[in-house]
């Protein structure tokens, strides 16, 4: 499983998730560049009210900006202590194993 953004064949906006048309130029080709796996965690946030299914008390979640492209995403972080400015490297993970599996980014503290 890679990690990916999209890249605008027409005006080079990158986007992440993939978008069905350029949010700057309105085109529909996207090429996709793989991402660097580590940023800066800019905020985040710990979730009580889980689904259904989860057998943990709670989980966290942050935003990370990629250092490399800048871009910004969401992902589950695999922290009791996250922090803002804490450097993180991002894995591609299956987030819930359900009869469709959702990935999505998962977030590792970096030394
Ligand atoms: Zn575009």
């Amino acid at each position: 499983m890679e990690l990916n953004a999209y890249k605008c064949t027409e005006c080079g906006e990158l986007h992440h998730p993939r978008h069905m048309v350029c949010r700057a130029c309105g085109n529909r080709d996207f090429e996709e560049v793989e991402l660097n796996g580590e940023g800066t965690v800019l905020t985040w946030t710990r979730v009580f009210n889980l689904p259904e299914g989860y057998m943990v008390p709670y989980l966290c979640f942050a935003i990370v900006k990629f250092d490399d492209t800048g871009l910004v995403v969401s992902g589950r972080i695999d922290s009791d202590d996250p922090q803002i400015g804490m450097r993180v490297k991002s894995t591609v993970a299956i987030v819930k194993e359900t009869e469709i599996d959702h990935y999505g980014f998962i977030f590792e503290p970096v030394d």
